[in-house]
């Protein structure tokens, strides 16, 4: 299958320069050039997690990938399970946290490492660059952790990510480096930026970055909608099917939307939103109007530009009208979320992070009579302890996984924010 450019002006790629080069050249984000449809019986059939996202994973990459290698990647992506979670009648948690780094990035961060290994063609390591501002870099470095032939660098602004955080990327050691960058999140991202313009450094290394606009980052992320889907017709419950998803880049919701195309029946879809409303206020006029994100207690979903909007404009043929039969919004300040957390928690026990908790209220502001709502509970709370324990006024366990991560001893190389130093550190 072939991947065009958003922007319409790149020559159409393989799967494979889509997956390492990321972006096209004309700075568009690369689509599949058709979206297979799955027969009726799929969504009568039973099946695990695993086999269930084989299937999906096939029409997608079934003509570029020979089946017994795509299963296995398949296999070893989803080494965890992503249950429903009856929060109240009606309303359920997909909780997408039960991965090595607690957050819904793991799938598509282990999903991409393969994927690139598989394309790998052995002329020397791949180096993949990631900067962040907390939440990618770990999900990231777990997901190509010790995966042959390739080198990830995390680049990260000292004193900025919360300790949770930081060692999540930080003591893992292999093939996992991690730069502790003496600036901000943006000054990682300008180094990271700069690398992938530099001609000497592409002359003498395979760069690639992990970021949520390459096509085996997000698109496996659709694995979640179709096994939700299988959950609640499990129980009885799949007739009226409506999925909230707490969105900031908008991949998840955006493979949520290419499942719908695939013929997986939701009725509707919500986007949440915290206080950064972009897309709410496209849904609202008709126009979309970027702007400098805002930080809110919701830090991953902080994106005043989500980059796939691209991606949802050119699947609803650049249509208001379409995108809003489909998707509606909802915008929350920080004030509401945590207003949320601690409704929620007194009156049914289930403690929501301040992501999952856009979504939870979301779909509790639109129900409709008949329908069956869930939405995505994107990270464990304990991620975001401090915030969640000064809301409910109570102490949050730590998993143990995460846990683990906080007794590993911390490895990053301290450098400066200047090009110059950063790419002599990648050359020597
Ligand atoms: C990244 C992230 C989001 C937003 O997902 P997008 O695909 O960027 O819309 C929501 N919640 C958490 C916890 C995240 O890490």
């Amino acid at each position: 299958m072939k991947y065009y450019s958003t922007n319409g002006k790149a020559p159409l790629a393989s799967l494979q320069k889509a997956v390492v080069k990321g972006l096209a050249e004309d700075r568009g984000l690369y689509m599949p050039e058709r979206i297979q449809r799955l027969p009726e019986a799929f969504f009568r059939a039973d099946g695990s997690f695993v086999e269930l996202s084989t299937r999906v994973a096939n029409a997608f990459f079934g003509e570029d990938v020979p089946a017994a290698d795509l299963q296995r990647i398949v296999a070893e992506t989803l080494s965890f399970d992503c249950p429903l979670h009856q929060v109240e009648p009606g309303i359920y948690a997909l909780e997408l946290f039960h991965g090595p780094t607690l957050a819904f990035k793991d799938v598509g961060a282990r999903f991409m490492a393969r994927l690139l290994q598989h394309f790998n063609d052995g002329k020397g390591p791949v180096n993949v660059l990631v900067a962040t501002s907390g939440d990618t870099g770990s999900a990231v470095a777990n997901g190509f952790l010790g995966v042959d032939g390739i080198r990830v660098f995390v680049l990260y602004p000292k004193g900025k990510v919360s300790p949770i955080q930081e060692c999540q990327f930080t003591t893992l050691g292999q093939n996992i480096t991690a730069l502790e960058i003496d600036g901000t999140f943006d000054d990682c991202q300008a180094l990271v930026k700069a690398a992938f313009m530099d001609a000497e450094l592409n002359e003498a290394l395979r760069l690639t970055s992990a970021n949520s606009i390459n096509v085996a980052r997000f698109l496996p992320q659709a694995f979640y909608y179709f096994w939700a889907y299988a959950q609640l017709q499990r129980l009885g419950l799949a007739d009226n099917v409506v999925c909230c998803v707490p969105s900031g880049n908008f991949g998840n919701i955006c493979a949520a939307l290419f499942g719908k195309r695939m013929g997986l029946p939701v009725k509707r879809f919500i986007a949440a939103n915290n206080a950064n409303s972009v897309f709410y206020e496209f849904l609202q006029t008709g126009s979309y109007r970027p702007r400098p994100s805002v930080q809110t207690i919701a830090n991953a979903m902080d994106v005043g530009d989500p980059s796939n909007f691209a991606r949802i404009w050119d699947l609803y043929g650049r249509s208001p009208e379409a995108i809003r039969a489909d998707i509606s919004g909802a915008t929350y300040s920080d004030a509401q979320i945590e207003e949320t957390i601690r409704d929620c928690y007194a009156r049914t026990g289930y403690l929501l992070d301040p992501h999952g908790a856009c979504g939870y209220r979301a779909l509790k502001e639109s129900p409709q009579p008949g329908e069956v709502g869930f939405f995505c509970e994107t990270a464990h709370p304990a991620k975001f302890k401090d915030t969640v324990e000064r809301i409910i006024g109570a102490p949050v366990a730590i998993p143990e996984r995460l846990a683990a991560f906080m007794q590993g001893e911390k490895r990053s190389i301290p450098l400066g924010k200047d090009f110059e130093g950063f790419k002599q550190f990648l050359l020597g």
